[in-house]
């Protein structure tokens, strides 16, 4: 078979399942995989052409902004490997206590002028039980709510009792953010203090407590294409609202240091089949954009993503804001947001986890 007649069957197959995908349908896990392990760039650039008219019939021009504000820094019991804020690495990352509420309505202030629809209260801890620190982030989520700025979304780990998810539902949090990471195979390879299943339940408690979930991961941390495809379709089974997508930016110090970037039309390529995969969902880019996409960062609204993290990482810097506005400004997309809701089948979210590694880390 030659080249040309390869490029006319790949090419008439993107197409069906595209086809399939703009009509409502699902593709399969052994479809996706296909499209994972698409080689060529004039594939892949089929491809992001496809994902791209996914993400207009189901998201529209509308791109949705989210911040997080790193409300506990550092010292975490954890021992996530791509993590500047675990306690098991020394990377020099600053260590602080729960935030007072001024450095949070400063982010609100920064976020209503930006028009960024939420602003996420990330703390690098294992996770949140009952008692004072609860009280008190529940305390910090309803004057961000009060404030009515911005829709105060939290990241704070592992949550082990219904409880928990009621109150903080009752303080006003709307969206939690709590990466799976990766597929189940690879998770333990990014930690080991905790479990899939761990994340998963914590997930359960939110759905039943009526709090929509931000869960995405992070890729360049030495996955294959295989557990990008099974995370994808772990946060379809999930429900998941909001997907963030996290692109490692190795933290020195950190099990993952020294792991090489990946190339950018393999990100662009993993972003667009996602969209395949989620073609309804908040698909947002996260921590590591700017030091792994560089100039090609505005390709990933072609590649389908329609939310974005702005503002600065956990532990990292992101490009200024007002660079991104420009950005979709130039591309006709519109950031404006009208509520602080959610649309009909999202939400907006930080997502924790987010930085991850930019910074990152945590959010978990
Ligand atoms: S990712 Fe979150 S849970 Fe893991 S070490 Fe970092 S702050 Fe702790």
């Amino acid at each position: 078979m030659t080249d040309t007649s390869i490029d006319v069957m790949n090419s008439t197959r993107m197409a069906e399942l595209g086809r399939r995908v703009l009509r409502g349908g699902d593709i399969s896990r052994e479809e996706a995989l296909w499209l994972f392990d698409l080689e060529s760039s004039a594939d892949i650039h089929d491809l992001l052409a496809w994902a791209n008219r996914i993400r207009e019939h189901f998201k529209g021009n509308k791109i949705h902004l989210c911040s997080i504000v790193n409300a506990k820094a550092g010292a975490c019991s954890e021992n996530c490997s791509f993590c500047a804020q675990s306690s098991f690495y020394q990377t020099g990352s600053p260590k602080y206590g729960f935030v007072d509420p001024e450095p949070v309505q400063e982010a609100a202030d920064e976020a209503r002028r930006n028009g960024v629809t939420a602003v996420g209260l990330v703390a690098a801890w294992k996770g949140l039980n009952e008692g004072p620190m609860l009280d008190e982030v529940c305390a910090r989520v309803r004057e961000l709510k009060a404030s009515g700025k911005t829709r105060p979304d939290v990241s704070l780990g592992i949550i082990k009792s219904q409880r928990v998810a009621d109150r903080l539902k009752e303080a006003g949090v709307e969206c939690y953010g709590h990466n799976l990471e990766s597929s189940r195979r690879f998770f333990p390879k990014t930690c080991t203090t905790h479990t899939y299943d761990d994340r998963l339940e914590t997930i359960g408690y939110l759905k039943q407590a009526g709090i929509k979930i931000c869960s995405g991961g992070i890729i360049g941390m030495g996955e294959t294409r295989e557990d990008r495809c099974d995370l994808a379709f772990s946060l379809k089974e999930i429900g998941a609202n909001v997907v963030p997508i996290n692109i490692l930016n190795p933290i020195k110090g950190t099990p993952f240091e020294h792991n090489p970037p990946l190339p950018v039309l393999e990100i662009l390529k993993t972003i667009a089949c996602f969209r395949f995969i989620l073609p309804r969902q908040e698909i947002m880019i996260a921590g590591g954009r700017t030091v792994n996409l560089r100039e090609a960062q505005s390709m990933i609204f072609m590649a389908g993503a329609s939310a974005l993290m702005v503002g600065n990482y956990l532990t990292t810097l992101n490009q200024p804001v007002e660079k991104d506005l420009h950005m979709l400004k130039d591309l006709g997309l519109d950031p404006s947001w009208d509520s602080h809701g959610f649309t009909d089948q999202e939400t907006g979210g930080c997502g924790c986890g987010d930085d991850q590694v930019e910074t990152e880390a945590a959010l978990a």
